[in-house]
This record gives C-alpha cells, structure tokens and sequence, in this order.
C-alpha cells in the first residue's frame, strides 16, 4: 500500500503488520486467531490484527474494573480535561486517521476527515458537559428535609460498532461516557479492525501522559462472538450497539435477559419527501449526496424518495442528470464522488436488490452495476442506481447498505406522503423538502414523521452533534451524541436528607412506638 500516503499514515497512527487486538492501554496482548484486513479501494492487505480471546477477555475486564475504581472518584472536570487532551490529539492525527479510515472502509477521504472532525467535536461537547452532569433539586413533602437527585458512573460501557462509522461511533460513546466517569471496552467491527487499533493507540497515549490507569479505554476485536463477551457479562451494566436491526433483535434479549441497559442504534430506511413546491436544486443535491454518499451505506443515507405526482418527473430528470455527472474510483482521490462498497458480500447484496426491484416490478432509471478494470481491482465498486418502485415492495420495505435509490410518487396531501414514509419497520432519519409552511409543520407534528431524526430543506443524511441521534421502531429507540444523551451513561439516584430530630414517615403515615 503505496498510494495517497498510507503507509505514512500508518507509520503515524502506529499501526504495524501485525497488531494487538487486544489492549487495555500501553499494555496490548491477545492470543486469539488473526483476522487480515483488506483495503476494498484496491484490494491490498493493509495489515492484520489478532483477536480476543475469552482469557484475553477476563484480563481486560480486570483492568477495566480495577481502573473503574479510581475513574469514578476523579472528579468529572478533571475527566474532561482528559477529553480535552485525547480531542487535541486527534487534531494533531486527523489527516492519519481521516486516510486510515477512508482506506479500510472505502468512505472518501473528505468523509474520513469528515468523521475526525465528528470525534474531536464530541470531545469538545463532552469537556463543556464534564461540569454540567446536573440532576434536580425537588421540594419534600416533610419539613426539615431536602430532596434532590445526582447521577453517577455506571461502570464499565461496552460499545459495539458497524464498519460504516469505523471511529466515530465509539467516539460518540466514549468522549461522554469517560466524562461520566464510566471505563469503556470497544469491540470494533471485524471489518474495519485497524481503525480500532489507530484509536486506542491515541486514547492510550493521553492516559499514560497522565499517569492514569490502564483499563479507562479497552479494546477487544474479532466478531459477533467476542462482542457476546460482553452482551452475556453482568459485570457490563450497558451494551452501547450500533449495527443491523438483525443484530440489535440478538443484543437486546441477551442484554434484556440479564437486565442490562442497552442502547440500540440500528438498521434506517430513510426517505425525503418532495412536496409541489420544493426547491428541485436543493432536492437534488440532498437527494443525491444522501444516496450516493458514503457508496449508500450511511445508517442515514436516503433510499427511498417520495414525490409528488406534479413534480415528479421533474425531480426524477434533474436526479437521473444529476447521476450522470458521478466519477466513481479511488475514494483518497479527492475527484472521485462515489468509492466501493466494504466487501464482495455487500456488492451481492446490492446486486441482489436491483433483480428483486425488477421481479417486482419496479423500473431502473439508471443502470446499476459492477465495476472492473483499472482501478477497480478490489472488485468492490459499483454503480450507483436508481429504480421507480411502489412504497409496498419487498425489497423497499428493507435497508439495502448500498447506493439504490427508489423513486415513490404520491398523490394528494401531504399526509399521503407522510403515511407511505412512515409505513417501514424503521424509523432513523426522514426529511422534508418544502416552501409551504403548512407541510412543513404537518411533518414535523404528532402526526407527522415517526423518525428519530425529521429535517426540513436539509437531506436525510447526516447529523451534528449536538442533537441527540437515532430512531426508533427497528431503529432500536437509543439515542447517542448531544443533548441529554449523556443520562444512559449513567445512574441516577435521588438523596432525602433529614435535618430535624424528629423522623416524619412519608404519606403522612403514623407508626407510633
Ligand atoms: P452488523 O450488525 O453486521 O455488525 C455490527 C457489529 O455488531 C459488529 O461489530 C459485529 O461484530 C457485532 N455483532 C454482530 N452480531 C452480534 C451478536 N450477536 N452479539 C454481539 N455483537 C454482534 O452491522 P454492519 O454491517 O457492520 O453495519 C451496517 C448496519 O449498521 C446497517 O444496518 C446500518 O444502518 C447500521 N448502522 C446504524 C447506525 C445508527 O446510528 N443507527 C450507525 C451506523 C450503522
């Protein structure tokens, strides 16, 4: 791996030929069977990393466990300062990190930045949040006596990700929990292992600097079963997943069945509704970004595009034009808009789709199809395709991770849009493209979009920040990231202090001794 500076990349981010999957800090070890990651931009081996194994596993959870003990009672602003020094890092890592991640995962090098910037932003919300981890005071019923509630760390976090998020999603998690005072243990996708490695290389360094324990930031990889470690482990009040709803439905009951916490943030089947007089530019630049984006396997990219009968084939022509102008190639080659899909299973999968649309019924407006040749040796690279579909098709209802966008048609009100929009088993991300005031409001009312996310004027695909994200139904209902996301992290507790010498009972109750 020569091209776009990957190996200095590598070099920075201290990722070696072969790599620890396993780490609880500056000490890495693992002893179980090695997983080899693939560029699926040109296909090359960019290293290997060995997996987890159950002993490897309880040595971690001994780390973690121990440097709970002394992370809780650091105070919550010291935690954030620690944020704010693993934030700084970043910075001074984000082009390494930005190419790692668009070279193991396929996005483009704008949105591997892209999703740096993501990690050092939360990190920023985290410092801030670090003094603001308030609870309430309430007035007691009984006199003399003061009642309020505070939260504290839960314990140790453990954080499941998808391969299509490869660094921020953890970060999302971590940056709040570690403010919360929680340790945390990350089980990467088993596709984008490296990224793993890159970042706790960088979390660990910040931890030594500051003489802190090992254990505050672990890792563990290999696949589902490493990640049922955790899901099966009482000693792991909350599973923070990210992945498909096929996935979220095993996590959940195995987590429900010991009484954990869970927090779900899954499978979307996103759609833009165009209403008569929607802006057909700022249509077709979110629509387009939103399904191509990311080669369509954003948790938020638009598959499904709901217009009105009036505009429709005005919409679909300035789209199908839209596409024509798609370079599709090296995603490190800042010129090229669309890279490959993660892996051959997901190029079957979207192949897949495209022959179910057509038995459907539905009609291909622009040709899907794989690529080959120059430049696209990793046999990843597809077309990104359009079909004109009906709302109740299969292959619609389902989250295809692929860039296939369905054109719906509606006729009416808005409402009529509304209810094909909402009519999937998920609920993650929907937006709105309007001038009427009226539809607007009626999207985002108690009758409008079920999403987790609803926009209006902006696409579906992607978020900041700040806003707490994610959705519901199959979505998986959990929310991360900004607003008060940070309360599943921890647990409350509400305090009665009696300041008299005299022991009123609640309720009024009288129990003479
Ligand atoms: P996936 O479900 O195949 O894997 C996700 C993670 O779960 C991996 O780390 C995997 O090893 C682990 N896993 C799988 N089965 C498990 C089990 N039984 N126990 C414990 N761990 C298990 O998903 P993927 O293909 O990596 O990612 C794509 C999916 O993720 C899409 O459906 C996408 O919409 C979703 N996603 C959702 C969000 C969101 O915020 N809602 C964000 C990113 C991705």
């Amino acid at each position: 791996a020569t091209n776009f500076g990957i190996d200095k990349a590598l070099q920075i981010l201290g990722i070696q030929a072969l790599n620890n999957g396993t780490s609880t800090g500056t000490n890495q070890f693992s002893s179980g069977e090695i997983i080899e990651s693939y560029s699926p931009v040109d296909g090359q081996l960019i290293g290997k990393v060995k997996t987890t194994s159950k002993a490897d596993y309880e040595n971690v959870m001994l780390a973690a466990t121990s440097a709970f003990k002394i992370w809780r009672t650091t105070p919550a602003p010291q935690r954030g300062e620690i944020v704010r020094q693993f934030g700084e890092k970043l910075r001074e890592k984000k082009e390494a990190l930005g190419k790692l991640v668009s070279y193991e995962m396929g996005k483009s090098y704008q949105e591997g930045l892209g999703e740096v910037q993501e990690m050092i932003d939360i990190c920023d919300f985290a410092v801030g949040l670090s003094r603001q981890l308030h609870g309430l005071t309430m007035h007691s019923e009984r006199p003399g006596h003061r009642m309020y509630e505070q939260y504290h760390p839960l314990g140790v976090v453990g954080i499941i990700s998808a391969f299509n998020f490869p660094v921020a999603v953890w970060a999302w998690n971590t940056a709040l929990a570690w403010v919360c005072g929680d340790v945390c243990v990350w089980k990467p996708s088993e596709k984008t292992p490296l990224c793993g490695v890159a970042c706790q290389n960088i979390a660990a360094e910040v931890f030594a600097e500051n003489n802190l324990p090992e254990g505050i930031s672990c890792l563990i990889n290999g696949d589902y079963k490493v990640g049922e470690f955790m899901t099966k482990d009482t000693r792991v009040p909350l599973i923070s997943a990210t992945g498909s709803t096929r996935m979220g439905k095993i996590v959940a009951q195995e987590v429900a069945g010991r009484l954990g916490k869970s927090l779900l943030e899954l499978g979307g089947n996103n759609a833009i509704i165009v209403t008569p007089d929607a802006d057909i530019k700022m249509t077709v630049i979110g629509a387009v970004f939103g399904a191509v984006g990311t080669a369509g396997q954003r948790c938020t990219s638009t598959r499904r595009l709901i217009i009105h009968e009036s505009v429709y084939d005005n919409v679909k022509n300035a789209v199908v034009d839209a596409y024509k102008q798609l370079r599709i190639g090296n995603p490190l080659d800042e010129k090229n808009h669309v890279g490959p899909l993660i892996d051959k299973d997901a190029v079957k999968m979207y192949k897949m789709a495209l022959e179910k649309v057509v038995e459907e019924g539905g009609k291909i407006v622009v040709e899907g199809g794989v690529l080959s040749g120059e430049g696209y040796e990793s046999g990843c690279y597809v077309k990104p395709a359009i079909a004109e579909a009906k709302p109740e098709f299969k292959i619609v209802q389902h989250e295809t991770f692929a860039p296939v966008l369905y054109l719906l048609k509606y006729e009416g009100d808005v409402e009529n849009a509304i209810d094909i929009q909402n009519n999937v088993a998920q609920g993650l991300s929907s937006a709105i493209m309007t001038n009427n005031l009226r539809d607007a409001e009626r999207f985002l009312s108690v009758q409008g979009s079920d999403c987790g996310i609803a926009n209006v004027n902006i696409g579906t695909s992607g978020a900041e920040i700040g806003g707490a994200f994610g959705g519901e139904k199959e979505t998986g209902g959990g929310r991360e990231s900004g607003s008060d996301a940070w309360k599943i992290y921890m647990r409350r507790q509400t305090n009665t202090i009696n300041y008299t010498t005299e022991l009123p009972l609640a309720q009024g109750i009288k129990f003479d001794l």
